[in-house]
């Protein structure tokens, strides 16, 4: 089961304190999607992997993580309506200004991961639109990442962003001759692959690899 816990964090904008929930500790059962997002009870603590302050809105992972962005950036209308971007979940909004935030105090990857978990948090609400849009801007912004950090994970990562936002074409082309040294990593690359062949958008898990491939 989870645990949660209230601790107060103090704003590094405004200097104001909070109280927010917090995992004290949780489990996963069961195996990841094939973009990482974990499997229940996990998956079900997101709502606690990002704080926005109710005084000045800076959004973070943590609202006392340090940061360039000032009173002033936070009250731009670009940063209020994250871009234009009209999300049916709050949760999601709350993901995109964490997104902008570490996107301009160049913490690209850190920008692209909350890009990831704001579009889960369109796929709970059902918000297919806006989700299908995130997960275009996310592969992008990890292959810039994936610029200075040849990690596979990101790589498998961003297969799956592109599949699931409808670039089959990208995805075959550029991991045509990729490989892998992990066998996993390997399997999991060839079933990326073949789904984008059917244009199939739909998720899958890990387990899903498993089974579909022996
Ligand atoms: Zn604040």
């Amino acid at each position: 089961m989870t645990t949660y816990f209230t601790a107060e964090y103090t704003c590094a904008v405004c200097g104001r304190t909070h109280k927010f929930r917090v995992v004290g500790s949780t489990n996963s059962f069961g195996s990841p999607d094939l973009d990482l997002r974990p499997a229940p009870m996990q998956r079900d603590t997101i709502h606690t992997w990002v704080q926005t302050c109710p005084d000045c809105g800076y959004s973070n992972g943590k609202i006392d993580r340090d940061t360039s962005v000032d009173k002033k950036w936070l009250s731009r209308e670009s940063y209020r309506n994250c871009e234009g971007t009209a999300f049916i979940s709050g949760l999601a909004k709350k993901f995109y200004q964490a997104y902008m935030v570490n996107l301009h105090d160049g913490k690209t990857e850190r920008a692209a991961d909350h890009l990831v978990y704001c579009a889960w948090a369109c796929d709970d609400a059902h918000d297919i639109q806006n989700a299908v849009k995130v997960r275009g801007m996310a592969a992008d912004l990890y292959e810039e990442v994936l610029k200075t950090d040849d990690s596979e994970a990101t790589k498998l990562m961003r297969m799956d962003l592109l599949r699931r936002s409808g670039r089959f074409e990208q995805l075959q082309s550029e991991y045509e001759t990729v490989t892998f040294s992990d066998e996993l990593h390997d399997k999991i690359a060839a079933f990326q692959k073949k789904l984008a062949k059917a244009h199939d958008t739909d998720c899958y898990c890990v387990g899903d690899v498993l089974t579909q491939t022996e």
